[in-house]
């Protein structure tokens, strides 16, 4: 009968959209600057109060708005920088889907000030749950200043939702960070509760990045530049000793946005392979230019996810011009692209090129070249050293390592003996397993894992009420992290100290390691309190557990005695006994078997007894 359809007012269709533009402080702090960016300004400040809940403040030299335009940025589809559907295909700017004023204005307070330079007085405007309150002629300087107040005042579902001020600070200096290195020439500032933490003078791209990684990375960084006809790339890689424990400093930039990319990390990763340990994460700077047309930017709301239209040849050509780069600072002793077999097989390689391309390769640079012949876009280092490798060595090169007196030791353990096992003799297998010999066959252990199980309980079992015990640290070590990681330990600052750290913040992104948890090695703390910032980063998508748990297990982790260890007798059998006085000895904390039985019925039946 009655139709019961309606549009939705304005202001709630724009709450919903700012939804997917605008998650939390950062979003909008992302978006104000490349509005600043888009209008040609020379120079841009950012003022945060509050971790942003409360004010963020941007103010450009830029070109300027017009009253009119001032008024319509502001609503939803407004956008100066797209006008037909093909400019989709060609942009230059940041922006383009006209969504994030309007968003901005349904979720927040806003005020406006802009002048173009052409003008002698500029426009004001404040707006709220996207309604127009005032809007008027004012004297201000030339281009934009927009502050917005008071984020989600009028959604409190979403403000409840926003995280403690050090994390929700942590996002907002990313995305200034990834800003300000996109666009080295224009300077930035950064105030937070009246306090400047970034001040960046314009300047190039490696200025930018010792002003925003620090000054010890002058030295380190090597140069990497590859121009062909189809795409660019220039930037810099951190030499293989910057490579850290924790994954801070990786940009990567199409057409100077910053991308998310785990398919063009692993490139770059797989370029330093064998040059920096397996647990760590090369740094790197990476711009590539390429045909806009040749890239979906509009594949998601905030951009920072992109669509190539051949993803395979820039994974190619990003791991050549970082090898190609490597090599010739004779970083990598030597370039052996091969091509992979399983590579080969893939179609992209079989026939990876349109005649266009084809085309457009045939005059390009050498190095684009050498990927091209024979119509191979995919060289891989020759890597014989996979898995395979790993289980041919480890059947070759086994030994049972029987240590002396295997037989006669004193079972300490007897007192265990609820577990009905009997170990008569230990032996350590490629310094990873523990065979432990029980009266009806044998248990294998790995010795990691049993003895991340058996820390796990001890440190669970320490902190239950009470501070776990310090050793204070002979020579304080200081760390010097990223923003992003500083943010991060200042969050953590209470919880470390709970498990036995006694850290102290000591300047901008500076900490001092005054003491350790008992079981860190003196003179190991800083690459002990790296690791355990990185693991805890893996960790934190993970809800369930506190921080403090979270810590725990990583801890364990982190001090839990290696594959490759060599052990004494004494110490299997120490960890042995350990392992089954656990309350939970057969898993690790993340689920993993610590040990396999191998009882003597099953033993007969593997010999079809
Ligand atoms: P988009 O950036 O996608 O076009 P926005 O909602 O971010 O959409 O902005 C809408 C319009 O407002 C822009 O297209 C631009 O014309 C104008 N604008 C926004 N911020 C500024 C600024 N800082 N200086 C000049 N113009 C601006
Ligand atoms: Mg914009």
């Amino acid at each position: 009968m009655a139709d019961i359809i309606q549009l939705l007012p304005d202001n709630i269709a724009n709450q919903i959209a700012a939804g997917e533009v605008i998650q939390r402080p950062a979003s909008a702090v992302k978006e104000l600057l490349e509005n600043a960016v888009d209008a040609g300004a020379t120079e841009i400040k950012l003022i945060i109060a509050d971790a942003g809940k409360s004010l963020i403040q941007v103010i450009d030299n830029g070109k300027g708005m017009s009253e009119t335009d001032a008024r319509m940025a502001f609503e939803r589809h407004a956008t100066s920088k797209i006008k037909q559907i093909d400019d989709l295909f060609h942009i230059k700017t940041m922006g383009f889907r006209g969504e994030a004023l309007a968003s901005i204005a349904a979720v927040a307070q806003v005020e406006l000030k802009t002048r173009k330079p052409e003008n002698e007085t500029g426009s004001f405007i404040e707006i709220e749950n996207s309604h127009v309150i005032k809007q008027e002629v004012c004297a201000c300087a030339v281009g934009t200043s927009i502050s917005m107040k008071n984020l989600f005042f009028n959604v409190p579902a979403r403000r409840n939702f926003l995280k403690s001020n050090a994390a929700e600070m942590r996002h907002i200096i990313d995305e200034f960070i990834r800003v300000a290195m996109a666009f080295p020439q224009i300077f930035f500032s950064l105030t937070s509760n009246g306090q400047e933490v970034f001040h960046l003078e314009a300047g190039n791209v490696k200025q930018r990045i010792i002003q925003i990684m620090g000054s010890s990375y002058n030295a380190k960084m090597v140069n990497v530049k590859e121009e062909t006809d189809y795409m660019n790339i220039h930037g810099f890689i951190g030499k293989p000793e910057t490579a850290k424990k924790t994954r801070g400093d990786q940009y990567f930039f199409v057409n100077n946005r910053f991308i998310k990319s785990a398919y063009l990390n692993h490139a770059v990763n797989t370029a330093f392979e064998n040059m920096i340990a397996k647990d760590s994460f090369p740094s790197y700077v990476l711009f590539i230019d390429i045909d806009p047309s040749q890239v979906d930017i509009n594949v998601h709301p905030t951009k920072q996810e992109i669509k190539f239209e051949d993803e395979k040849i820039i994974y190619a050509f990003v791991q050549a011009a970082v090898k190609h780069a490597l090599a010739q600072f004779s970083v990598a002793p030597s370039l052996d692209f091969t091509l992979n077999a399983d590579i080969q097989s893939l179609e992209a390689v079989s026939k990876p090129f349109t005649e266009e391309k084809k085309e457009a390769v045939s005059n390009s640079s050498n190095l684009y070249k050498t990927f091209t012949q024979k119509n191979q876009a995919h060289f891989i280092e020759q890597n014989d050293s996979g898995e395979l490798k790993h289980w041919k060595s480890f059947f070759a090169e086994s030994k049972m390592q029987n240590a002396e007196g295997g037989t006669q030791l004193n079972y300490e353990n007897e007192q265990h003996s609820a577990f009905s096992v009997q170990y008569s003799a230990y032996f350590q297998l490629n310094n990873t397993y523990i065979i432990a010999t029980t009266d009806n066959g044998f248990k294998l252990v790995h010795q990691q894992l049993a003895h991340e199980r058996i820390l796990y309980e001890r440190y669970i079992t320490a902190a239950h009420n009470k501070q776990m015990p310090t050793q204070k640290t002979l020579f304080p070590a200081t760390v010097e992290l990223t923003p992003v990681d500083a943010a991060l330990m200042n969050d953590l600052l209470n919880d470390l100290n709970f498990i036995g750290y006694h850290i102290e913040p000591f300047g901008s992104n500076t900490f001092v390691i005054q003491g350790t948890p008992a079981d860190v090695l003196q003179g190991n703390e800083k690459h002990a309190l790296e690791l355990l910032l990185e693991q805890f980063k893996h960790f934190s998508s993970d809800i369930k557990f506190s921080k403090r748990e979270k810590l725990i297990r990583c801890m364990s982790r982190q001090q839990a005695i290696k594959e490759g260890q060599s052990l004494s007798q004494q110490e299997m059998q120490q960890l042995v006994t350990d392992l089954f006085n656990c309350q939970t000895p057969n898993i690790t904390p993340t689920g993993n078997p610590t040990y396999i039985d191998f009882k003597e019925d099953y033993l007969l039946r593997l010999f079809g007894k």
